[in-house]
């Protein structure tokens, strides 16, 4: 056992009550874990704030003065300790509520006085409380600028554990470690890197002389933290790889070549000739492909989708495609049978709503082989689902699938199918490279030609009647239009419009028998959504109006206009998908928002950088700004919670070169045999419990 494994109660000035209180507080089990409970930022000594100066809005202040007319005030439950602080610039009360005795008997007149501390408004004036005090002694050197400010807890400050209090179990730390703490990065990677070695950065990350210590220890830091992450996904991968063979489609067959050569109504564009070819690699790999392939709504990854299902079936297995909704699926049903016309493939639906008779012929085919592409929803997911030979498995918008359900779809084969996740919420290179760490990923980065982009407008309430004018006038081009509310269940409390509202004013604004205005929500029953839906490609209704279940894939191609109510509660990439709705034809498209007038700071971002850009690829990457990594799905299983200093967004650099140098070192020798690699084994060796979650995306 290394010294830095010794449990903290044993750490001379914790004990076993100061021990339980740091785990359940802090989870500081060991030596080693205190290590890591790194300061949550520093106070630099040397720069010191005048009285005159400060206010409540600064953090932590340094001042330096004297201190008289130290009194208690009040008594009983309101009593505390009051002084004065001058500076020479102006006079700042200080109280204690804890302590007074012993704060009283230790401050000394006429000593200047080092003082720290937030300041806050009490009664009209500004004062701090609980500062911490220090005598300045001009006759010894104060080397450390930097004071480290530690977490700390309200239970923890109830211990009377305070950030002063863990400072100095650190320094005790230090002097029972000596020298003995260990590298876990490949003493290879330190070297070439030039980053300082873990006892270097942790001694200076507690202790810091200068700033660049800070920089430069917190760097090293962080980029273990990446290091590790990185390895787990790759590592990981590289293992898959190595151990699940996959199936070979070896040929270009007939039926893509048929459908490529005499079905296609278009160009590929060159984005999606690459991506095929890299799909294509992959499945002739003798691996077993998980890529995840990204596009921008509209950029046509159906289309890439259906090319790789006929490679697939020309090699002579099956194939499946999977949605999130019932309408999506019903959706890449008929467009795929009308792409595919006459070419002979058997083309089945299966959804929640499939007729039990028919579900049944449908499983039957399947079974027996009958079946080359099966589209259809989470119903495909049924255990009693079984494929005579699965060979492609074809997930849309993957982000609306949960990773539990995924998996259910990977053991239907006995040698796994390749996978291919589509999503079309962009996702930014940084999570590509975190959340989705272990899967391949591809871009569709090109719009196919003749595409307008689509004009995006913020309205308030006042503009109101405008854009129903406008509405008008685009319903007498023969145009149709989305208005989609955020609300899906009427008993949440927020002051929303609600549909059933918002449908009463549309057909207020918009009467029949003049204008048609079909209505979809979540809570429909399947039929009654499907017959709305109807209403709507067909060109009957004019107008839809709509929760987000329209958000993803609806393919309605003279839709123009894509009006989207109280726009401020919905997230940027949700209201990217939504506006990709509309510009899927030949017209000029346009994306109304409409806001209350009043909005927050990050709600007038989001609008305007909807208003600003059209690229998905910018606004994720703002999205993510804006949200910072806190709610990110997946975030569990994805090893983001392990991080405690790096930031992916900010650091995504360092997440790159920390991906590069693993990959590196990983396809050099998979199984890390080397002695050189031996601290990077030992880590996979001690995470094998490690969820495998990326074999089931
Ligand atoms: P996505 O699923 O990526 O949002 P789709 O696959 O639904 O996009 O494609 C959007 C529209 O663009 C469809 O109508 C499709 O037929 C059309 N399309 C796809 N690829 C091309 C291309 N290369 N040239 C012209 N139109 C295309
Ligand atoms: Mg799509």
């Amino acid at each position: 056992m290394n010294l830095i494994d010794t449990p903290i109660e044993y750490l001379k000035g914790v004990g076993p009550t100061r021990a339980t209180l740091l785990q359940r507080e802090l989870g500081i089990f060991t030596f080693g874990d205190l290590l890591l409970c790194f300061p949550n930022r520093y106070v630099d000594r040397s720069h010191i704030s005048t009285i005159a100066t400060i206010d409540t809005t600064c953090s932590m202040v340094v001042l330096r003065g004297q201190i008289h007319n130290v009194q208690t005030i009040g008594n009983g439950r309101s009593m505390h300790l009051s002084a004065q602080l001058t500076d020479g610039t102006g006079t700042l009360e200080l109280v204690w509520f804890k302590g007074l005795k012993w704060v009283k008997d230790s401050i000394k007149p006429s000593t200047e006085y080092t003082v720290m501390g937030k300041p806050t408004l009490f009664n009209g004036h500004v004062n701090i409380a609980h500062p911490e005090l220090e005598p300045i002694n001009y006759n010894t050197l104060q080397p450390d600028n930097f004071i480290a400010v530690y977490p700390s807890t309200e239970k923890l400050k109830a211990a009377n554990i305070t950030s002063k209090s863990i400072a100095k179990l650190v320094r005790q730390l230090f002097v029972q470690l000596g020298n003995d703490i260990p590298e876990t990065i490949p003493p290879a990677v330190v070297t070439l890197y030039h980053l300082p070695t873990r006892a270097e950065a942790l001694t200076l990350i507690h202790n810091p002389r200068v700033a660049t210590d800070i920089t430069n220890a917190t760097a090293r830091m962080k980029f273990e933290e990446l290091f590790f992450m990185q390895l787990d996904y790759l590592y990981g991968k590289k293992q898959r790889e190595l151990r699940t063979g996959g199936r070979i489609f070896a040929k270009v067959g007939e039926k893509f070549n048929t459908f490529y050569h005499q079905h296609l109504p278009f160009e590929l564009t060159g984005a999606q000739k690459r991506v095929v070819k890299e799909i294509r690699n992959d499945m002739k790999s003798g691996h077993q492909m998980n890529r995840l392939l990204q596009g921008d709504v509209g950029s046509g990854k159906t289309l890439v989708a259906l090319l790789c299902m006929l490679l697939a079936i020309d090699n002579g297995c099956q194939t499946c495609l999977m949605a999130p909704t019932e309408i999506l699926a019903k959706q890449h049903h008929s467009t795929i049978c009308r792409m595919l016309g006459d070419m002979g493939l058997n083309i089945a639906l299966l959804t929640g709503s499939t007729r039990t008779t028919d579900k049944k012929k449908i499983k039957t085919a399947l079974r027996e082989g009958e079946i080359d592409i099966l589209i259809g929803t989470h119903a495909l997911l049924e255990d009693n689902v079984q494929f005579a030979d699965l060979g492609l498995v074809v997930i849309d918008e993957q982000h609306r699938f949960g990773v539990e359900q995924r998996s259910k779809l990977w053991v239907k084969n006995s040698l796994p199918p390749h996978v291919l996740v589509m999503t079309a919420t962009p996702i930014p290179r940084t999570l590509a490279m975190t959340v989705y760490g272990d899967l391949d990923c591809s871009v569709i980065d090109e719009l196919p030609p003749g595409r307008r982009p689509i004009k995006t407008i913020h309205s308030t309430e006042a503009g109101r009647l405008r854009v129903i004018s406008f509405l008008r006038s685009e319903i007498a081009k023969g145009r149709q239009v989305y208005v989609v509310y955020p609300l899906i269940d009427e008993s949440e409390t927020l002051d929303l419009n609600n549909l059933d509202e918002g449908y009463d004013s549309i057909t207020r604004d918009f009467p029949m028998p003049q204008y048609q205005t079909a209505i979809l929500h979540g809570r429909m029953s399947a039929e009654a959504k499907e017959y709305e839906m109807e209403r709507f490609k067909s060109g009957i209704a004019n107008i839809m109006v709509s929760t987000t279940v329209i958000e993803v894939g609806v393919d309605v191609p003279n839709a123009t206009v894509m009006v989207i109510e109280n726009a401020e509660r919905f997230g940027l990439s949700q209201l990217h998908q939504l506006r990709g709705r509309v510009g899927r034809g030949g017209e000029q498209s346009y994306c109304i928002l409409m806001t209350k007038e009043k909005l927050s700071s990050t709600g007038r971002e989001r609008i305007n950088t909807m208003v600003n850009s059209t690229d998905g690829f910018r606004i994720a990457e703002a999205d993510l700004k804006l949200r910072g990594p806190g709610d990110l799905q997946g975030k569990q299983q994805s090893g983001l919670l392990q991080l405690k200093l790096a930031d992916i967004v900010n650091d995504e650099p360092m997440v790159r070169a920390a991906r590069d140098i693993v990959q590196q070192l990983l396809d050099r020798d998979p199984q890390l045999q080397s002695p050189e690699l031996a601290l990077m084994k030992r880590h996979v060796e001690q995470h094998k419990t490690h969820v495998d979650w990326g074999k089931i995306s």
